[in-house]
């Protein structure tokens, strides 16, 4: 159809509207460069001025890596650094999941190949200070364009990467203050730490360990402690012990739609607060720094093993072994443990066993449930400890070196699994077979096994089902640059349409976590945020009514599709 018949039924429309007596709504959509409203240099660079000269345009990485920019060494450190987070941290507006980089500029494609804008941002601006937020949401705003926030671009389901944005980048929100005695308006009483909202988990991690402290984080050392991380939950080794992420916080030092710098507690502007617990980022409000709990150092217990198919004989009785252990954690959870573990067609690694212990010999006897139950089946486990004077050794040992070396960029499912279906023989039984058949179709499977405290229950954001879930598992296939594009987006398509509903179909009333899930999951309103969605879209319609903040499967985001060039559009 021409442009000239598509402006004709535009015009008609009214006309035809009136006729049928019902209302037409008209598409409008944030404008992209090219479009005639986009910003002019001279819009670009007033802005530049309010912000201090922190507006940063794009030049993305991998330009490196084509046309006249084309650095052969460069380019193959490159190569070499993309699949992990860390190169991606350090950039205005990179990102890490490469089905949103979708081969725009990247280091692998062929060096004649241009290099694409893509789903980037156009500008960044290098936030510093509040004026610095409150500047970009006003520009945003007026000249109607998308809004994007980029922490660490570390996550998994796209939300901070947009086409052609204004991107806010808090990367350099990174400061940390500890707090001897909180004295906010919540019934803690305690000390805390103020944290930017650009502080790494690997940081906080350092600086709690030299005070004497422990903070609860992420296992990944580059992800954002009070970006994506808390707001959408947070889970960690400390789960079993001190909860989520989310239920530490005490106040949110925020940036709202409205351009309102505010301070959201369990009293004041408490909506917000519940929402930002748990109820996902880059949706309610900028937060520009958390104050959250801190509990004293201490002693810690470790603990690691693995078995495969060689050592237990045949695949039966290995599946036989991963459905044992799996239907054995309950009471290992409960006495504050954190398993994590992954899973292949041959092998389990559980790579790291969180104890809240003293002593080697009370490892054994929190790990006894599963020791025990295995060892009626046939498998001995050969279990080794360690026990550690301070979080910090636990973490280095277990985790640090396990996560920076492992690459991250990848194909992502995500799935709860309540602790009733685990703790009977059919539901372990048939979760098992579930889990096989994912192995099967190429995706490894990670999953911590928690007790995440019922107690806790809607006290904020957090899914419900996270309290009554036994583990909280990935689908995992790592993005391989060397596949040629459609066979890597073909593991997407089966995740979507074989792989995810095979587990769910297993796990009623499951749900996902909103962090670590299918950006393509149906039905991702219940999936994500269950039954607190209708209170989370009522306080989103009250804080951003004009859709400011927009992110993939966040709150309200049904309310916008993305056009075929990339527009948001309502
Ligand atoms: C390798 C890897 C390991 C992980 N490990 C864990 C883990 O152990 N536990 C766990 O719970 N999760 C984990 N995650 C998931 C992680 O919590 C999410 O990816 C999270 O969104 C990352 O937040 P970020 O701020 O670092 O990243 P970004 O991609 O920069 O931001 C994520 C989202 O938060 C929004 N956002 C960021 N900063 C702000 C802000 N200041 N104000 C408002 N919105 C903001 C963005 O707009 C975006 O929607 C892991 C992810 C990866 C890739």
């Amino acid at each position: 159809m021409g442009w000239g018949r598509i402006f004709a039924l535009c015009a008609l429309l009214p006309l035809i509207r009136e006729a049928r007596g019902t209302p037409c709504k008209r598409t409008v959509c944030k404008n992209i460069p090219g479009d005639p409203g986009w910003p002019s240099s001279t819009d670009w660079n007033l802005l530049n001025k309010t912000v201090d000269g922190q507006l940063v345009p794009t030049i993305q990485l991998a330009s490196l890596c084509h046309g006249t920019e084309y650095d052969h060494g460069q380019c193959e450190d490159l190569k070499a650094a993309w699949p992990f987070a860390n190169v991606h941290v350090q950039k205005s507006a990179e990102f890490l999941m490469p089905y949103f980089q979708n081969q725009s500029c990247d280091p692998y494609t062929a060096q004649e190949k241009p290099c694409e804008l893509g789903n980037y941002a156009q500008y960044s601006i290098n936030v510093s200070t509040v004026s610095h937020v409150q500047a970009g949401i006003q520009f945003a705003q007026e000249k109607n364009i998308r809004l994007t926030i980029k922490n660490t671009g570390h996550d998994l389901l796209g939300k901070s990467s947009g086409k052609g944005a204004l991107s806010l980048w808090t990367h350099h929100l990174d400061t940390i203050n500890f707090i001897d005695h909180y004295n906010g308006d919540s019934e803690y009483d305690g000390p805390a730490v103020r944290l930017g909202a650009g502080v790494l988990s690997s940081d906080v991690v350092a600086a709690a360990s030299s005070r004497g402290f422990r903070v609860v984080t992420g296992t990944c050392p580059d992800v954002g402690v009070a970006g994506g991380y808390t707001s959408g939950g947070g889970h960690g080794v400390f789960t079993s012990v001190y909860g989520m992420g989310a239920d530490n916080v005490l106040e949110w030092e925020v940036v709202t739609a409205k351009g309102e710098h505010l301070i959201a507690t369990p009293t004041a502007h408490a909506d917000l607060y519940w929402a930002l617990s748990g109820g996902g980022a880059g949706t309610f409000a900028i937060v520009l720094s958390m104050v959250t709990r801190v509990y004293p150092d201490g002693v810690i217990g470790g603990a690691t093993f693995n078995f495969d198919v060689g050592s237990a004989g045949s695949a039966e009785k290995y599946w036989e072994g991963v459905a044992t252990f799996q239907s054995a954690m309950g009471p290992v959870v409960d006495a504050g443990a954190v398993i994590s573990y992954a899973l292949t067609p041959t092998a389990m690694v559980v790579f790291g066993i969180a104890v809240p212990t003293e002593n080697a010999s009370a490892i054994d006897q929190v790990l006894s449930p599963i020791t025990t139950a295995m060892a009626d089946i046939g498998i001995d486990l050969n279990i080794t400890t360690s026990i550690h004077s301070r979080y910090l050794d636990f973490y280095n040992q277990y985790f640090f070196e396990a996560v920076t070396a492992t690459p991250a960029a990848q194909i992502t499912g995500g799935r709860l699994v309540p602790r009733s279906i685990m703790e009977t023989d059919t539901g372990a039984r048939t979760v098992t077979e579930a889990f096989q058949n994912a192995t099967d179709a190429g995706f490894a499977i990670v999953c911590d096994a928690v007790n995440a405290d019922q107690a806790r229950l809607n006290r904020n954001a957090v899914l419900p089902s996270w309290r009554s879930a036994l583990l909280h598992c990935i689908f995992v296939k790592t993005w391989d640059f060397s596949m040629p594009w459609d066979e890597m987006t073909a593991y997407q398509a089966n995740l979507t349409n074989i792989v995810m509903p095979q587990i769910e179909a297993v796990t009623p009333g499951g749900g996902a976590y909103l962090n670590e899930a299918n950006f393509e999951q149906p039905d991702w309103q219940n999936v994500f945020y269950g039954e607190n969605y209708p209170r989370l879209k009522d306080i989103k319609s009250k804080v951003d009514p004009k859709g400011t903040f927009y992110a993939q499967t966040a709150v309200g985001s049904e309310l916008w599709t993305e056009d075929a060039n990339g527009r948001l559009c309502q």
